[in-house]
């Protein structure tokens, strides 16, 4: 457990402190300076488009702190049991060894992603878990980086929980769990911003989950396209679309389009292999 990797005893209100205090430290040093550096400084070469909405920020802020408490005192119960023994979580890598120390993280990827691209599949087919979960996450039809953690606590929990409960289906050593929370964070950061260094097609850089704001309810995936590309709900970001204004998918100076269509609504699900 984080508490106790960090010498801290496991109580509840230390835990708490922990993961909800150091998680909203961490993550607003992460969105300030991907705002800092994209938004302002090099503002002219990344988003030049980009006009500060101070209502659209104050809200977004608001509800990172409402989303980091909330999903802080939700997940309480299962750091308590993690802390107690009951998971299969260990500390001593010569418990199950270095390959198990490498094999675990392909796991935990597979694990996570499909636990989370199903739960975020459900939140936009139900119009239950739409309405009263996570609406709050699309209200940011083109996202910044403080959008990133912009969630009804119940919404945030959902989707980090296969992160947390992960040691109770396999043993994942604590530095492991420490090491994909911190991550997740960090790429969540990373998929709102609107700045996509990378680009392979099956990773879900940045360009798919700004095409999942705009449209809504493709590109689905965690880390991966692939969960998106069997069910369907894929969208290419190198095709650029009719219906998306120039500026909110970011395009390195020269780089071009591998192709234009009229809308990704259109496009009824089948996309060009890439
Ligand atoms: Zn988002
Ligand atoms: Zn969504």
């Amino acid at each position: 457990m984080i508490a106790r990797l960090l010498g801290l005893p496991d109580t509840p209100a230390v835990m708490f402190l922990v993961f909800a205090g150091g998680g909203m430290l961490y993550f607003f040093s992460l969105a300030s300076i991907s705002y800092f550096l994209y938004f302002k400084k090099f503002k002219s070469r990344f988003h030049p488009t980009y006009e500060l909405d101070r209502t659209e920020m104050k809200s977004a802020i608001k509800w990172v702190i409402i989303g980091i408490v909330g999903n802080g005192l939700l997940m309480l119960p299962i750091h308590l049991l993690i802390a107690k023994n009951y998971s299969k979580m260990y500390y001593d890598v010569a418990d199950h060894g270095w390959a198990w120390m490498f094999g675990q993280v392909a796991v935990l990827l597979v694990f996570t992603e499909t636990l989370i691209y199903w739960t975020h599949w459900a939140f936009h087919k139900s119009p239950f878990l739409w309405k009263y979960v996570h609406e709050r996450h699309h209200k940011y039809r083109v996202p910044q980086p403080y959008s990133a953690l912009s969630f009804n606590p119940m919404d945030s929990f959902l989707q980090a929980v296969p992160h947390h409960i992960a040691a109770f289906f396999f043993p994942v050593h604590a530095g492991i769990y420490v090491a994909s929370v911190t991550f997740v964070t960090l790429w969540a950061v990373c998929i709102h911003d609107r700045v996509s260094f990378v680009r392979w097609p099956w990773l879900n850089y940045t360009d798919h989950h700004t095409l999942h704001h705009w449209y809504s309810d493709f590109n689905l995936g965690q880390y991966f396209t692939f969960w998106d590309r069997l069910v369907g709900t894929y969208r290419s970001p190198a095709i650029d679309y009719e219906d998306v204004p120039p500026g909110i998918i970011y395009r390195p100076h020269g780089a071009q389009p591998r192709s234009t269509a009229p809308s990704a609504l259109a496009s009824g699900g089948a996309q060009p292999a890439e």
